[in-house]
């Protein structure tokens, strides 16, 4: 089975930070880079993300510095020390009480798939993941009581019953089912279009990730599988996942649906896969783990 290009890495990973977890405590430290002139700042307004270039079509992200950056601090929402970028602190604030914000545009990164520098893509999903943390975090989950940000805006502490609360990052399992040449892809209706991709779902507690594999591809299409080959993972913070993909080799062929978790599932044949347009269906986009995991094995064959 295929393993992963070093030098390819996922989308929205291989983040060019050093995350300096150590200075998070360190609260001196964070004050004078809160305070420094030369700190950048990623901010996070309703879950968009500050780009420039985004009509032309060449979108990068928009690290603002200064006098710019600081009117950001005033802004009152939830900041967090995410690292150092070659050096500099880099911070993230959410600016979601802004009704219009005037520091620039503001773009989901979903809205542009494959065109942002990979560095971009993986600090500009790192800060959107942990705001988004941040802002669904705001009172206590075992007592009800508001939570203050410790850390650097890495740790929730609740003042009332001393809980504390770490960022939340949902494991999910995405596989590609295969049989000889066929790969079993399902159809959600929650997909754009006709498109068909690789079976997946959320771990659930008391379960390896192998089984989650086997449990949610026996669900969805009824396919028992055998042995499973991990590939590799992605940071899917849309809204707060990790994608953990997987090859597994099917047992069964006979598809038995379950209608209301995905609309459809076939086995296609890699040359199927390949025109996939002549046989009336879309792959995934090439920001997913799903794209590059049917794109690995289909290069198996070549
Ligand atoms: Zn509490």
């Amino acid at each position: 089975m295929p393993r992963i290009d070093p030098s390819r890495p996922n989308p929205y990973s291989g983040s060019p930070l050093d995350r300096a977890a150590g200075r998070r405590d360190d609260g001196d430290w964070i004050v004078a880079a809160l305070d420094h002139p030369a700190t950048l700042w990623t901010p996070v307004w309703r879950n968009r993300s500050l780009m420039q270039g985004v009509a032309e079509q060449r979108p990068e992200a928009l690290l603002l510095t200064g006098p710019a950056a600081a009117g950001l601090r005033d802004s009152g929402g939830a900041w967090a020390f995410l690292g150092l970028l070659h050096g500099t602190p880099l911070f993230t604030v959410d600016i979601s009480a802004e009704d219009a914000p005037t520091v620039g545009t503001f773009t989901d990164l979903r809205a542009v798939p494959g065109l942002l520098a990979p560095d971009d893509a993986a600090i500009l999903a790192h800060a959107r993941g942990l705001m988004h943390w941040r802002n669904r975090s705001r009172f206590c989950a075992n007592c009800g009581a508001a939570c203050a940000p410790r850390s650097a805006g890495h740790v929730l502490h609740c003042p009332a019953c001393q809980a504390q609360h770490f960022p939340r990052t949902d494991p999910a399992v995405i596989m590609l089912v295969t049989r000889g040449d066929r790969a079993l892809l399902g159809h959600s209706a929650r997909f754009p279009g006709n498109m068909y991709s690789t079976l997946a779902g959320f771990v659930e507690p008391g379960e390896t990730l192998e089984e989650a594999v086997a449990r949610e591809v026996f669900e969805e299409s009824g396919v028992r599988i055998g042995a499973v080959h991990y590939h590799s993972s992605q940071p899917w913070p849309f809204p707060a996942s990790i994608m953990l993909g997987f090859y597994a080799d099917a047992l069964s062929e006979e598809i038995v649906l379950d209608t209301t978790e995905i609309e459809d599932a076939r086995w296609f044949s890699r040359a199927e896969i390949r025109d996939h347009d002549a046989h009336g269906f879309k792959v995934p986009r090439g920001d997913s783990i799903a794209r590059r995991l049917i794109d690995d094995w289909l290069a198996l064959d070549e």
